[in-house]
C-alpha cells in the first residue's frame, strides 16, 4: 500500500477498508492545527491508487466500505473524484460507500448535479471539521469559512442525497466566549442535517498559531469547566435528530448522546462531572495528551 506521510482517519470509520486518495491538506491555515505542517498536498497517482486497490482486492474482496485518507481529498476536482470513484467499482464490486474528510471550501467548488452523480458513483459520508458554527470563532481558528456558507453548502450535499458529519470543538473560542460559540454553532447547526456531531476540545499544541497566540497573551484558552458548560449548552439548543459523539481523547469525560432523547440524561451527566471533579484534575488529563484524539 502506499502511505506516505500522516496517515490519519477517524475513530468512527474504524472499521473502513483505508487507501490513500490525497496526502496533506490544501489549506494548512487552521490556527489550532498542526497537524499537516511539513506536508505539502499530493493526489495519489491514479497509477498507485489502482495497485493498492488491486492489493485491498486480494484481502477484502467484498469490503463495503472504504475511506480515502488525507487531510481533504474531497479537494479535488469532479474529474478527479469521479475517475477514482469509477476506479473503486472496477476492484471493489459489493463497496457501497467511499467516505473521506472534506472542508467547507471544498464544496463550494462543486455543483449540485456533480455533487448527485458523485453520490451515485458511491462517494458517500463526509466528515466536516466544521469546529463551529459561531462566525467570531471561525474568524478568530482561520477556518475559511463563515457559518453562512456551512448552511449554503451542507444543503447542495443534502439536495444531493450526500450523508455528512460535523466535528465541533470545544474551547475554540477561547476563555469566556464558549457559551455564545454553543448557542450560535447550535443555531446553524439546527439548519442542516449532520448524520452526527462528532466533539473534540482544543488540545494545544506548541508548534500551531493559536499556542503562540497564547503566549503572546492573544488568545486565552477556556478553562476545563467551561468547556463541559459548553458542550451542556450545545446539547441543550440542539433541535435536530442526531447522535453526539464527544467521546474522543481530547474530551475529558468520554460521553455520547442520542438526541434528542437522551439530552436530559446526558445534560445531567455532565453536570455530575462539574460537581464532583474538580477543575486542576482536568488540566492534568489535557497536560498529559500527546496528540490529537
Ligand atoms: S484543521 Fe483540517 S483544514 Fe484546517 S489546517 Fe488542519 S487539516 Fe487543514
Amino acid at each position: 500500500m502506499h502511505f506516505t506521510g500522516r496517515t490519519w482517519r477517524p475513530p468512527y470509520e474504524a472499521h473502513s477498508v483505508i487507501i490513500q486518495a490525497t496526502s496533506g491538506c490544501t489549506y494548512k491555515k487552521c490556527k489550532f492545527c498542526s497537524l499537516y505542517n511539513d506536508e505539502c498536498f499530493c493526489m495519489s497517482p491514479i497509477e498507485e491508487f489502482e495497485e493498492d486497490l488491486a492489493e485491498i482486492k486480494t484481502y477484502q474482496p467484498y469490503a463495503r466500505r472504504i475511506f480515502w485518507t488525507g487531510a481533504n481529498p474531497f479537494a479535488m476536482n469532479y474529474e478527479n473524484l469521479k475517475l477514482r470513484a469509477l476506479t473503486v467499482r472496477d476492484y471493489l464490486i459489493k463497496c457501497q460507500s467511499m467516505a473521506m474528510f472534506a472542508s467547507i471550501r471544498d464544496i463550494q467548488n462543486k455543483e449540485v448535479w456533480q455533487l448527485k452523480k458523485l453520490r451515485a458513483m458511491g462517494i458517500n459520508g463526509l466528515s466536516i471539521g466544521t469546529e463551529s458554527g459561531d462566525n467570531t470563532t471561525l474568524e478568530l481558528a482561520n477556518k475559511g469559512y463563515t457559518a453562512e456558507d456551512i448552511v449554503e453548502q451542507c444543503k447542495k450535499l443534502d439536495e444531493a442525497g450526500i450523508e455528512y458529519y460535523f466535528v465541533y470543538m470545544t474551547g475554540l473560542a477561547g476563555k469566556g466566549e464558549g457559551i455564545r460559540n454553543a448557542v450560535n454553532s447550535a443555531d446553524i447547526f439546527n439548519q442542516c442535517n449532520p448524520y452526527f456531531i462528532s466533539v473534540d476540545s482544543l488540545t494545544l499544541f506548541p508548534d500551531t498559531e493559536l499556542y503562540a497566540m497564547a503566549r503572546r497573551g492573544e488568545f486565552i484558552p477556556a478553562g476545563e469547566k467551561e468547556r463541559i458548560e459548553e458542550l451542556q449548552t450545545l446539547i441543550g439548543r440542539l433541535q435536530i435528530r442526531t447522535h453526539l459523539f464527544a467521546n474522543s481523547l481530547s474530551n475529558f469525560y468520554p460521553s455520547s448522546a442520542y438526541l434528542p432523547y437522551d439530552r436530559e440524561k446526558h445534560i445531567s451527566e455532565l453536570q455530575h462531572i462539574l460537581d464532583t471533579v474538580d477543575e486542576q484534575e482536568m488540566l492534568e488529563y489535557r497536560a498529559g495528551l500527546k496528540s490529537l484524539g
